[in-house]
C-alpha cells in the first residue's frame, strides 16, 4: 500500500506519527512511503533519516496525501485535507470524534475512512496498539519533572554539612496510566509520595509503587469502577466526603499533580479555591486534566497561573507534544502494531472489518458513518 506521512499543525503539535524505524520497516514490508518535508523535525528526526529509510519525501500534506491508501497523522490533519484524499483511503489519528462531529462528516463525505486511534478498544490484545497509554504515561512522568522544575526547593532529603532539607511531598490525585507514572516519578525523585483515586483497584497498585494511598473508602467507593475499568461519576455526598480529606491532607503538599478523568464527561473539580487558599507559598499544582475542564478550579489551559498567596498553578497542554521524540517513538509503534488490521495478505490496503479493534476505532466507511459510538441513540 502507499502510505503518507503527514506533518501535523505546525507548532501546536511536534509529535509525527512515523519514525524513522517504523518508515523503514513498512518499507520492508514492501510498503511505498511518503514523508512529508519536516514532519519529523519537531521531533528530531531529520528528513534525510526518513530518506535512508527508504521513503521520499512530499513538498505538503495535500501532495502526499494524493495517492496514499493510508495516512498516518497524530491529529488527523485539516477538514480541506480529507477532501484531497482517494475516496477508500483512509486517515488515522488522534481525531476527537464527539469533539470534532465537523471533521468526521467530512471524512464520510469525502468516501474517507477515518480511524481515531485513542478509540481502539482497551483489550489485552490491543495493548500494543495503546495511544492512550503510551502517551498518559509520558505524560505523567513529564507533570512531576516540569512540576519540580517550577517548585524552587529540592525533592530528596538531603543531609549536608550546611544543614538538613526535608524531602518535598507530592500529592497525585487521579491514578489511571499518568497518575501512577507520576507516582513512580516522585519516588524516584525522592519525595514522600502520597495518591488517591477513587477505583479500589489503584489501592495495592499505589502500595507496590511505595506511595501513601489516601481516600474515602465507602461502599461507594468499594463500587466505583465500571466494567470497562474506568471511574463512575460520584455522588454529590461521596464528593464531600472527599473534598473534607482532601482539604486537610492538600494543606501539607509542596507539589500537587491532578489527572482525574470521567469518560464522557468534564473533569471533577477536585482542588477547590479555597484549598489552594490553605496551601503554602511556593507550592505547585499540575492540572493535567485543563483540557476537559481541570480538576483544579482557577487552572486555565496554556497557562501558568499564580494564585494571591503564592500557589502556582500549570494548565500546559498537550503534555506528550513536550516530549515529542518519545511520544512519536511510542506512537509510531502503536500505530505499526494496528496495521496489521488494516493490511490484506498481499500488502494492499484492506481493514478487517469484524475485528472489533477496527470497528471501535473506525468512524467512517464509503460515504457514511459507521461507528456505534457515534450513532444517535
Ligand atoms: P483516565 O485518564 O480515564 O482517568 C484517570 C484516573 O482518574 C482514573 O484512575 C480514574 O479512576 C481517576 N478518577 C476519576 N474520577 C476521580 C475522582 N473523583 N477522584 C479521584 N480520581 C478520579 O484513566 P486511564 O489512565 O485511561 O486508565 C483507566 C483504566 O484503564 C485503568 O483501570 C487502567 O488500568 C485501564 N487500562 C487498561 C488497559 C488495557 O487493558 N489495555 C490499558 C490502559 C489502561
Amino acid at each position: 500500500m502507499h502510505i503518507a506521512v503527514l506533518k501535523d499543525a505546525a507548532g501546536a503539535e511536534a509529535r509525527v506519527a512515523a519514525t524513522p524505524d517504523t518508515v523503514k520497516a513498512y518499507v520492508a514490508d514492501g510498503h511505498v512511503v511518503n514523508v512529508v518535508k519536516g514532519a519529523g523535525k519537531a521531533s528530531d528526526f531529520a528528513d534525510a533519516l526518513y530518506k535512508e529509510a527508504g521513503a521520499s519525501l512530499s513538498a505538503s500534506n495535500t501532495a502526499a496525501v494524493k495517492s496514499a491508501d493510508l495516512v498516518m497523522s497524530v491529529t488527523g490533519g485539516t477538514v480541506k485535507l480529507l477532501a484531497a484524499m482517494k475516496k477508500g483511503a483512509a486517515i488515522t489519528g488522534l481525531l476527537s470524534p464527539t469533539d470534532h462531529p465537523n471533521y468526521v462528516q467530512a471524512a464520510a463525505k469525502a468516501g474517507v475512512t477515518a480511524i481515531a486511534l485513542e478509540w481502539i478498544p482497551r483489550i489485552s490484545r490491543a495493548q500494543s496498539m495503546d495511544v492512550l497509554s503510551s502517551q498518559s504515561n509520558l505524560a505523567g512522568y513529564r507533570s512531576v519533572v516540569e512540576g519540580a522544575g517550577i517548585y524552587g526547593r529540592a525533592l530528596p532529603m538531603m543531609m549536608t554539612a550546611a544543614g538538613t532539607i526535608a524531602p518535598a511531598k507530592i500529592f497525585i490525585m487521579g491514578v489511571g496510566v499518568a497518575g501512577l507514572q507520576a507516582i513512580a516519578t516522585a519516588r524516584r525523585l525522592g519525595a514522600v509520595t502520597t495518591a488517591t483515586d477513587v477505583r479500589p483497584a489503584t489501592k495495592e497498585q499505589v502500595a507496590s509503587l511505595g506511595a501513601k494511598f489516601i481516600a474515602v473508602e465507602n461502599d461507594e467507593f468499594k463500587a466505583a469502577e465500571t466494567a470497562g475499568g474506568y471511574a463512575k461519576q460520584m455522588s454529590a455526598e461521596y464528593q464531600a466526603l472527599q473534598a473534607e480529606l482532601t482539604a486537610s491532607h492538600i494543606a501539607k503538599q509542596d507539589i500537587v499533580i491532578t489527572t482525574a478523568l470521567i469518560p464522557g464527561r468534564d473533569a471533577p473539580v477536585l482542588v477547590t479555591k479555597a484549598m489552594l487558599d490553605t496551601m503554602k507559598p511556593g507550592s505547585v499544582l499540575v492540572d493535567l486534566a485543563v483540557e476537559r475542564g481541570g480538576n483544579v478550579e482557577g487552572s486555565k489551559p496554556g497557562e501558568i497561573v499564580t494564585t494571591k498567596n503564592g500557589v502556582q498553578i500549570v494548565g500546559h497542554l498537550n503534555w506528550p507534544s513536550r516530549m515529542a521524540s518519545d511520544a512519536s517513538n511510542m506512537f509510531a509503534r502503536n500505530l505499526k502494531a494496528f496495521l496489521p488490521l488494516v493490511t490484506a495478505e498481499d500488502g494492499s490496503f484492506v481493514p478487517d472489518w469484524d475485528d472489533e479493534i477496527v470497528q471501535g476505532s473506525a468512524l467512517t466507511r464509503d460515504g457514511a458513518v459507521v461507528n456505534e459510538r457515534l450513532k444517535v441513540k
